[in-house]
């Protein structure tokens, strides 16, 4: 006699309502709104994603989760799958890193304590920025960046950088940074930011994933480098970001290696702040991540806010 064949498995009680996870591309999740340094409201912003075809979206404001609420409501409204998100500071090896999360809980105590504190020093640093730039003949910055910061507690560089450009005292954004406000330059106060150690815990025991934010832009040696992912993956972070807007197409190639190299899901994300500054649109990055790479939101599928139409 044959042996029976196995039953076939139960097929699913409804098709499935929702693409599957690998077939999505089109995911944005860096950019910045009035909450930090960026000039749209999450409402603008998520409209727009919508508009440029992003299929999932996260905003992730420097130190700050204030956004996130604005944002979920937002993004439901546009029928837009989201992934809560944040950018943090941190000082690493007397360099400034930034640290992507992804997909946590944004009420979670300690994350939301964590950030208060990393945002704390900025004030007292940007009256120190304004003293410096004064020094040069730059008078009353602090109060001209105060104005364009939507957020008081989340004042910038960029800010400063948009009060320069304003008055006219400089053309664009990145020639402000170059001529005041980069390391041995007038308007630069180094500042101590948040751990990598806190971070990444901040970030996983929210229930989120830690990434490493566009790694190309740091100018770190190989050996620099290596310390910080090899450090970060010792904390349990788990991604980085392989196709951002600050990446050039060799960063890109690059950084596609690393992540293979290290074992580490890969993020993509335009780094979006304003349609006026930023070189690469919300939803609008050329490049996709290159099929041999695993993208971080497979490993958050439990993490995603679909909205209503999804379902
Ligand atoms: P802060 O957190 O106050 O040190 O400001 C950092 C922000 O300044 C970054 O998130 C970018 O938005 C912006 N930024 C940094 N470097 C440059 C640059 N070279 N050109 C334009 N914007 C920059
Ligand atoms: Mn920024
Ligand atoms: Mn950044
Ligand atoms: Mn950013």
């Amino acid at each position: 006699m044959n042996t029976p064949l196995p039953a076939d498995p139960t097929p699913p009680a409804a098709p499935p309502a929702r693409a599957p996870l690998h077939a999505l591309s089109n995911a944005d999740l860096h950019c910045h709104s009035v909450v930090s340094d960026g000039t749209l409201t999450p409402e603008l912003l998520a409209a727009r994603a919508k508009a440029h075809g992003v299929e999932l979206w996260a905003l992730t404001d420097h130190d700050e989760v204030g956004g996130q609420e604005r944002a979920l409501a937002a993004a439901r409204a546009q029928g837009l799958p989201y992934l809560t998100g944040v950018e943090i500071s941190v000082t690493f090896a007397t360099k400034v890193v930034h640290i992507v999360g992804l997909g946590f809980d944004h009420h979670n105590e300690q994350l939301v304590n964590g950030l208060r504190a990393t945002r704390g020093g900025r004030g007292a640093r940007a009256r120190e920025m304004s003293e410096g730039l004064a020094q040069v003949g730059i008078l009353g910055a602090y109060e001209g960046a105060l104005r364009y910061a939507g957020n008081p507690e989340l004042i910038s560089r960029t800010h400063f950088a948009r009060f320069l450009v304003e008055t006219g005292q400089c053309y664009d954004v990145p020639e402000v940074f170059r001529r005041y406000l980069t390391e041995g330059k007038p308007g630069y106060v180094p500042h101590r930011w948040a751990s990598l150690g806190d971070t990444v815990r901040w970030i996983r025991e929210a229930g989120g994933m830690a990434v490493i934010a566009h790694p190309g832009r740091y100018g770190f040696t190989p050996t620099e480098e290596y310390a910080l992912i090899t450090e970060f993956i010792g904390h349990g972070g788990r991604g980085i970001e392989v196709v951002t807007g600050s990446h050039s197409a060799a960063d890109i190639l690059q950084y596609t290696d690393t992540a293979l190299e290290f074992n580490l899901l890969a993020s993509r994300g335009s780094d979006f702040h304003s349609p006026e500054e930023s070189r690469v649109d919300v939803g609008k990055l050329g490049e996709h991540l290159s099929g041999k790479l695993q993208p971080v939101w497979t490993a958050l599928s439990d993490r995603i806010h679909w909205p209503p139409s999804a379902h």
